[in-house]
């Protein structure tokens, strides 16, 4: 467990009860230890990234994180900000590939920014490449030539990189609705072309996989005009980046959304897409949903766990269809006495999960 600053504490906590229940039911025990990363290990020890704490991930078999930063690290130099420690973690674990799922649960169909017939239970998965491609590659920087300044970034895949990356795809639509599609922009892109070439090429070796190809210009037009035509999206670290928040969007709040960065041993690092919340931090008022349901991803992708994430899985549906609401998931003016919504803060929703893990009966 890597709790981190601001929120990630609070929301961590109630998720590691609701993993532990979750795995004890399947007859896991749950063996924890905690580790310093993001502004609280600059204050302990000086560094966002202590070498310890890289080391107690490498000995577990999967990180849960809560989220790092504040204002109080802002005014530090670039390098030794709390940020720099989770790009640490992903270079240090081999993090290549980053998994965002778009689901949106039923009772907050209304919350998207999209009309509810278009997004109902809406299952996106988005596989972003996350140690290659344009935000690392080099040549990079800020130079001068001919009196002006000029600024060079460098985009580059090698096949190995984009063939790593494609076979998690293929792998986890197989496991799905067996749709994927390859997002690039090899119309104009060497780089991109390549992409498609490397992706089209394994295809043969999926034939329970339907393969599709889009420009990124194009995918992103039609994440907002009919997001349930797409099953699961590959693409490189740059177009990923920004679709997932398109696609994030499309769910309404960043408090539900869970992410998880698989090394290609299967280990994982999973943790909310929200940042640390500062604003809200230490009042009892983040939503723990994006946490808890990283932690059915866990549960999946690390532990191999199946039975367990769909257990954390409904328990979310189940709270949410019983009317509880974080505030950041209520819809204006929600929370009445005869409306049927009840809000509640970070502990309560805690523990009606652990209420409804228990009861799955009643819970569906
Ligand atoms: P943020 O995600 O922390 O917050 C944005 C808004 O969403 C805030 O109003 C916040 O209260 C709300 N929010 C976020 N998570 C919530 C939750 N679980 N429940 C209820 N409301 C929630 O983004 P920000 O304000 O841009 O950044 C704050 C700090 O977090 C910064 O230091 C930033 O660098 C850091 N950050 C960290 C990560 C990470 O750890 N992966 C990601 C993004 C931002």
């Amino acid at each position: 467990m890597l709790p981190g600053d601001g929120i990630g504490p609070e929301v961590v906590s109630v998720a590691v009860q609701v993993l532990g229940a979750a795995l004890s039911q399947e007859g896991v025990h749950l063996h924890r230890q905690e580790g310093l990363v993001g502004g609280c290990a600059i204050d302990a020890v000086g560094m966002p990234l202590p070498p310890e704490t890289l080391d107690l991930c490498r000995s577990a078999d999967a990180v849960l994180l809560g989220a790092v930063g504040g204002p109080q690290w802002e005014a530090l130099p670039m390098g030794r900000r709390p940020e720099k420690g989770l790009l640490g973690l992903r270079s240090g674990l081999g993090l290549f590939a980053n998994l965002r799922p778009a689901l949106l649960f039923t009772p907050l169909a209304a919350a998207s920014s999209l009309k509810p017939e278009l997004v109902a239970e809406l299952d996106i998965l988005i596989v972003r490449e996350l140690t290659g491609g344009i935000y690392f590659g080099e040549p990079r920087g800020v130079f001068r030539e001919n009196n002006e300044r000029v600024g060079v970034n460098t985009y580059r895949y090698s096949e190995h990189e984009i063939e790593r990356i494609a076979k998690v795809a293929f792998d986890l639509a197989g496991k799905r609705q067996g749709r994927l599609c390859s997002v690039d922009k090899a119309n104009v892109l060497e780089v991109t072309d390549l992409w498609r070439q490397v992706v089209s090429a394994l295809a043969a070796q999926y034939p329970e996989v339907a393969l599709s190809h889009l420009y990124v210009d194009n995918a992103a037009m039609q994440l907002v005009r009919a997001p349930k035509q797409f099953d699961v999206i590959v693409t490189g670290n740059m177009f990923g980046d920004i679709l997932s928040d398109v696609a994030a969007m499309l769910t309404g709040s960043l408090g539900m959304l869970p992410s998880a960065s698989l090394a290609a041993n299967g280990f994982g690092l999973y943790e909310p897409v929200h940042g640390s919340a500062p604003d809200i931090a230490g009042q009892d008022k983040a939503n723990p949903l994006a946490t808890v349901l990283s932690a059915a991803m866990l549960c999946r992708y690390s532990l191999n766990l199946p039975a367990a994430a769909a257990a954390i899985e409904g328990a979310v549906d189940a709270v949410l269809r019983k009317g509880l609401r974080t505030a950041d998931i209520a819809a204006q003016g929600e929370g009445t006495p005869r409306d049927g919504i009840a809000l509640v803060g970070t502990k309560a929703m805690g523990e009606a999960l652990l209420t409804a893990l228990e009861t799955p009966a009643e819970a569906a």
